[in-house]
């Protein structure tokens, strides 16, 4: 089938259009025509090769809507119109322990990623800054028509990334819980710990955006350049969730932790994190991290979403200007995630 999108070329270049194939649909397929796509910083992450795994020519793009335009003669969940998404993942082993539990995002012989992977036949993967894709209706997600469908597509990775480890931690309204960093991840943490009930405290370098965490659910909001508003809170919270994209220093938020408190790592800055052993040992602290999800509570998260009528809050970009909404994310100025009109592609 044929496709076309933006690829990087290399760890150096602007994304420039692409156009290549991707396999015929099979009787468990689903082909979607993607109508937006969410710019993740694993996006830039790996176009840039700064996790050192990439594999090129890469087209990024895992937070992915549309309406499905073609169905194999064994697909049971959907049919041509249905609303559709997509996120980091497009298959996996399905027999692992992990796999069965629906949790694929671990499976044990490795998932197959949307973009920057290969598939179980070793073709590379290809993600959604493209008109469409091929994926096997297990590893597709349903999507409500009642939500604004541009705002929906960074549920697909951002939102399933921050809603996992909150229900895992079982954050609710007894939860003190922090969030640090305020882009397309923090955003939508915020959210969804306000909605699960938590007393949430958002941290962030940028002064500019108080308002807006108040606005998207924060009862109290930190700016971490402030030291001495950050200790106010030392010893005092259940859970922190850490959605931050470059190096920092992790050992002034662990020692915010209660006793048995969790901190969970999402953001995956390139460098490895220090840890000073006195950070844990008091108050019996915990360190962690999380990975997406897997496509049962992926699903559950949508559901959740159409709901409580929660979505990203976005600004919608076209590819022409992609390269130039890397910069911005890069700068932290992200309202709070770029979405990419697919449209755009046709001009
Ligand atoms: P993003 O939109 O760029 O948000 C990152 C935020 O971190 C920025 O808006 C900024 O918030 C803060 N920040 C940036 N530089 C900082 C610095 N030097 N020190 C302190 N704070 C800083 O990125 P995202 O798309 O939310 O992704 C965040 C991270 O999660 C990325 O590393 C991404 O690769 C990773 N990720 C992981 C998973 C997973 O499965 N675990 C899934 C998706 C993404 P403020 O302006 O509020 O400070
Ligand atoms: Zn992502
Ligand atoms: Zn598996």
């Amino acid at each position: 089938m044929k496709s076309h999108g933006y690829a990087a070329h290399d760890a150096k270049s602007a994304l420039v259009p692409f156009s290549f194939d991707r396999r015929d649909p099979g009787p468990n397929d689903v082909v979607i025509e993607i109508a937006y796509c969410g710019i993740c910083h694993s996006d830039i992450h790996q176009a840039r090769n700064e996790w050192k795994n990439s594999l090129y020519p890469m087209v990024p793009g895992h937070e992915i809507v549309g309406k499905v335009s073609k169905v194999g003669t064994s697909v049971k969940k959907f049919k041509e119109g249905d609303l559709a998404g997509v996120g980091v993942m497009v298959d996996s082993c399905r027999v692992c322990a992990n796999c069965v539990a629906g949790d694929e995002c671990y499976c044990e012989k490795g998932m197959v990623g949307t973009y920057n992977g290969k598939d179980y036949e070793g073709n590379l993967t290809f993600g959604g800054y493209s008109n469409n894709i091929v994926v096997d209706e297990r590893y597709v997600l349903s999507v409500s028509p009642k939500l604004n469908l541009a705002a929906v597509a960074p549920l697909l990775c951002a939102g399933i990334t921050t809603y996992s480890p909150l229900r895992h931690w079982k954050v609710g309204k007894d939860s003190k819980v922090g969030i640090i960093g305020l882009g397309g991840l923090g955003h939508m943490g915020l959210k969804f710990a306000h909605s699960f009930g938590a007393h949430v405290v958002q941290f962030t370098t940028s002064e500019s955006k108080i308002e807006d965490a108040k606005k998207l659910g924060a009862h109290e909001v930190v700016v971490t350049k402030n030291p001495d508003e950050v200790a106010k809170h030392v010893n005092s919270f259940d859970f922190i969730l850490d959605c931050v994209s470059a190096p920092h220093d992790v050992n002034q938020y662990l020692n915010l932790l209660r006793l048995n408190g969790t901190m969970c790592m999402v953001g995956l800055p390139e460098d490895p994190v220090s840890i000073a052993a006195f950070s844990t040992i008091v108050n019996r602290r915990s360190f962690s991290g999380s990975m997406v999800g897997g496509i049962p509570e992926t699903q559950e998260m949508l559901d959740y979403c159409a709901e409580h009528n929660i979505v990203s809050d976005i600004e919608l970009t076209s590819v022409q200007k992609m390269n130039e909404a890397y910069e911005r994310v890069l700068k932290s100025d992200v309202k709070y995630r770029f979405v990419i009109d697919m449209a755009s592609l046709a001009q």
